[in-house]
């Protein structure tokens, strides 16, 4: 299973901003704000949930690499 954005519920003050930035609907939050349903093949790896949570109670366990093919010179 590919990394995932991870929630720390300890952390998390249930505001819904993450879910609401994420325009691949990965992460839902449900009427009180708790974030709790990640879908997987929805994420697109754009780590904006983890930039915008106030209270870094998410963090993005992956590492973007944008390769150059050598034709593109
Ligand atoms: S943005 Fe942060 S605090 Fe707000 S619901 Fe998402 S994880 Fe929780
Ligand atoms: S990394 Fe991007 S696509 Fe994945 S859950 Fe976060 S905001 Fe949504």
């Amino acid at each position: 299973m590919a990394d995932m954005p991870i929630i720390d519920h300890d952390k998390c003050q249930q505001c819904g901003l993450c879910a609401s930035i994420c325009a691949c609907g990965a992460l839902v939050a449900d009427e009180k704000g708790s974030v709790s349903i990640i879908e997987v093949e929805k994420c697109g790896w754009c780590t904006l949930c983890e930039l915008v949570c106030p209270y870094g109670a998410i963090s993005c366990p992956f590492e973007i690499v944008i390769e150059r093919k050598p034709d593109q010179d």
